[in-house]
C-alpha cells in the first residue's frame, strides 16, 4: 500500500487554534474539491510506504516536533493508507492533527481514533460554487465530542452573509462551544479582514468562542 505525497516538511503551523506549533507537515496529493482560493494544488507527488514515510516523518522529527499535521489537498482521500500510517504515528507518541475540508466523513470514521485534533473547513458556497452542509454537520456531528476540534471557515471579499449565517447555525446546532476561525483570503488580505470584522458579531451571538486568524505563515515567510 503507497500514497501520494506532495510534500513533506517541518514547519511552523500558521493556521487555526494550533497556531504557532512546530510541527511536521506531511501533504497528502490530491482534492476532491475545487476552491477558488486554493493554494495548494501541486501537479507532482512521490509515492511511499507506510514504512517510507515513517522513516522520513522521524528524519524530520529530529527537529524535536511531536505534531504531525496530515494535510492536503484532501488527505481523507487516501484513508486506507491513512489508517496505517497513523496508526505508526501513534505508536511512535506522536500528537496527529488532521486538516480537512470537512466532507468525507465515513473515511474519518475509518481513523479517527488515532487522530489528536482535527481542523474542519466549512466551505461557503461562493468559493466554489457547491453547497456542501449536509456533508458537513454530518462531519462535525462525527468529531463533536474531542477536544481539540475547530472549524474554520476562509472569508473573501465577497462572502455572503448569508452564508456564514448558515454556517454558523450548523456549528451551534452540533455544539456553540466548538471554536470557529474565520480565515481572511490571503489574496485579499485588507477587504476580507474587513468582511472579517463585519461578520465576527453576528457569529459571536452564537458561538462561545470566534476567532480571526490569517495565514500567520505567510506573514512571517515561513511555508
Ligand atoms: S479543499 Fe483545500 S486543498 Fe482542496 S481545493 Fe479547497 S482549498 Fe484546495
Amino acid at each position: 500500500m503507497k500514497a501520494r505525497i506532495s510534500e513533506l516538511f517541518f514547519s511552523i503551523q500558521g493556521e487555526g487554534l494550533l497556531v504557532g506549533t512546530p510541527q511536521i507537515f506531511i501533504r497528502f496529493f490530491g482534492c476532491n474539491l475545487n476552491c477558488s482560493y486554493c493554494d495548494t494544488r501541486p501537479r507532482s507527488f512521490r509515492c511511499y510506504s507506510v514504512s517510507g514515510l515513517m522513516g522520513q516523518t522521524e528524519r524530520l522529527g529530529a527537529h524535536g516536533a511531536r505534531w504531525v499535521s496530515i494535510t492536503g489537498g484532501e488527505p481523507l482521500i487516501q484513508s486506507e493508507f491513512l489508517g496505517a500510517f497513523t496508526s505508526e504515528l501513534k505508536a511512535k507518541k506522536y500528537f496527529v492533527y488532521l486538516e480537512t475540508n470537512g466532507i468525507l466523513v465515513s473515511n474519518l470514521r475509518k481513523i479517527q481514533d488515532r487522530i489528536d485534533a482535527i481542523a474542519m473547513d466549512i466551505k461557503l458556497p461562493d468559493a466554489g460554487g457547491h453547497e456542501f452542509w449536509k456533508e458537513h454537520a454530518a462531519f462535525l456531528r462525527a468529531c463533536r465530542n474531542r477536544k481539540r476540534l475547530c472549524v474554520k471557515v476562509v472569508i473573501g471579499p465577497s462572502s455572503r452573509e448569508e452564508y456564514l449565517s448558515k454556517a454558523v447555525r450548523i456549528i451551534s446546532s452540533v455544539d456553540p462551544r466548538v471554536p470557529l476561525v474565520l480565515q481572511p483570503d490571503s489574496r485579499f488580505p485588507g477587504s476580507s479582514l474587513r468582511r472579517c470584522l463585519r461578520f465576527w458579531p453576528l457569529a459571536a451571538a452564537e458561538l462561545e468562542d470566534v476567532r480571526i486568524i490569517p495565514q500567520v505563515h505567510k506573514l512571517i515567510g515561513v511555508r
